[in-house]
């Protein structure tokens, strides 16, 4: 078994509390790993670190912190495969996406906020013959970072490259279920020379070391990935303590398909932003509203093309879809399609079982599902599922669609198809949706700022916003000599 170990005070050392928690690869259903079920001790020490080197790492200049940045990037690339393997080992996904998309994306993370950092001004405001204000952004000290199962090293990178350019020492906290590429990356920043305590990893239960980062008074905000639970008790807990924070949430996300659309382009971007790692995308569209004149065409050749995806195992070439990350979420994702399907009167058009690809006999995985017939307002449409499981609904015109896409206490992301532009920029504007995708999805542009809103998000992350986030403004006002 490998053995996986936190990084804190730039080492690798054994949790105190010498125990460990089994990894699994989902892909066999059987343990492969052990990583550490550390404690608040283990936090503590890694903060205690963190505040150590604060004073000298925001010191640096920010051609240090960026030559730093581009030196994980870089070794993140020419180790593209072992990354991608262990990503595809870990979590499920097929290998090919893992190389193609997680990897390339976690190290352009690294390269696009050093070359971020490098671009980043302040503002000035003059107050004519009296004076100039200028807004000094300093880094905010230690800060926690805490990241989902679902895309490991992308979203894990996608907080802790900002936060330390912009000069902040780091605790970051991956999740337990997916925690080699995290792993990798610690070997990665001792290899570069990272400058110890600059950033800290530890491995454990969410309860156990998370939330320390939540109550501990010298960390100054906290950048959290996951569900919206969690992301409350993190809310609760820091608040009091005026820490900033940063929360990507759950999501529910509406895909609107108008008849004027273009058909083709739609159908195909459908599938994927349907079923693309397995639907455990925070971004992916899982109440699909299809305009009623072209509802049944889009039913049959919907159905069509996603019988035609293959279930397999996820270090094929030929898998579309790969295992689910673990057997608690395989288990909830079965009980939505059973509740869809026994409880709320739901049709299951394709899919709706588990399977076992050959080489994968023990694993986790699920046909992608598609369901009919169900009222908008149940718990199937309305709660999140996060696997590969879609609804399709019929609506009469525009208004209806607006009011469809709006009824959710989510507000992540939506995608529109349509080729109307007066529409496009209506529905736009008034769909209660952080990110709002037209005629396309999962275009990404890293400057943009991103997140939800509702029971989605607070804050937004990306491009300045997430440098935004990790500095603290402060103006200075200096008078002219009058
Ligand atoms: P989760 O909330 O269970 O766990 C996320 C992380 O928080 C893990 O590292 C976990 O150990 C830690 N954690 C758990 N309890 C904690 C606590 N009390 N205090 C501090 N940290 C704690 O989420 P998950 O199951 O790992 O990920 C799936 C969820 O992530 C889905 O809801 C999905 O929508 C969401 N997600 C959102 C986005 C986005 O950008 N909005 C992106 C990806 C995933």
């Amino acid at each position: 078994m490998k053995i996986i170990n936190n990084y804190i005070n730039g080492r690798l050392k054994e949790s105190n509390t010498k125990t460990y928690m089994d990894v699994y690869n989902p892909a066999k259903g059987t343990a492969y790993a052990l990583v550490p079920d550390s404690d608040k001790s283990d936090m503590n020490e890694a903060i205690a670190a963190a505040k150590e080197a604060f004073l000298s790492w925001s010191s640096t200049s920010n051609e240090e912190r960026f030559e730093y940045l581009m030196k994980i990037s870089n070794a993140i690339e020419n180790r593209l495969e072992a990354f991608a393997l262990a990503e595809s080992i870990d979590n499920g996904k097929p290998l090919w996406l893992a190389k193609s998309v997680d990897i390339p994306r976690a190290a352009s993370n690294f390269k696009f906020f050093a070359t971020a950092i490098m671009q980043f001004a302040s503002e000035s405001h003059e107050m004519t013959g009296e004076a100039i204000n200028y807004t000094l952004r300093k880094p905010l000290g230690v800060v926690g970072c805490i990241s989902p199962w679902n895309l490991p090293l992308y979203l894990f990178s996608w907080k802790i490259a900002p936060a330390l350019a912009a000069g902040n020492t780091v605790v970051a906290k991956p999740s337990e279920v997916t925690p080699m590429t995290a792993y990798l990356l610690s070997e990665i920043c001792i290899e570069i020379g990272l400058p110890k305590g600059v950033l800290n990893i530890v491995h454990g239960q969410g309860q156990n070391t998370g939330a320390v980062l939540s109550i501990h008074p010298d960390i100054k905000a906290i950048s959290f990935t996951g569900s919206t639970k969690v992301g409350a008790d993190i809310a609760a807990k820091a608040a009091p303590l005026f820490k900033k924070y940063s929360l990507e949430m759950g999501g529910k996300n509406p895909n609107i398909i108008f008849a004027d659309c273009d058909y083709n382009k739609m159908l195909q971007t459908t599938v994927q932003s349907s079923f693309r790692n397995q639907g455990q995308i925070c971004l992916c569209g899982s109440k699909i509203f299809v305009e009623k004149s072209i509802y049944e065409k889009f039913k049959s050749d919907f159905v069509t093309e996603v019988k035609k995806l293959k279930v397999g195992y996820p270090l094929n070439d030929d898998t579309n879809i790969g295992a689910i990350a673990s057997k608690a979420h395989f288990d909830k994702v079965l009980y939505y399609i059973n509740l869809a399907k026994e409880e709320e009167g739901g049709k299951v058009l394709c899919g709706g079982k588990s399977v076992t690809p050959k080489g994968g006999e023990k694993g986790w995985y699920i046909e992608p599902t598609i369901i009919e017939g169900l009222n908008p307002n149940c718990r199937t449409n309305q709660e999140e599922i996060f696997g590969p499981v879609v609804t399709i609904m019929p609506f009469e015109d525009e208004a209806h669609a607006l009011k469809l896409a709006n009824e959710s206490t989510y507000g992540l992301s939506t995608t529109l198809w349509t080729q109307n532009l007066d529409r496009a920029h209506y529905l736009a504007a008034k769909i209660d949706s952080g990110i709002i995708w037209v005629n396309t999805w999962m275009l990404r542009d890293l400057r943009t700022p991103f997140g939800g809103m509702k029971n989605s998000g607070v804050g937004r992350e990306g491009g300045f916003d997430a440098l935004k986030f990790f500095t603290e403004p402060k103006n200075v006002c200096i008078a002219y000599k009058q």
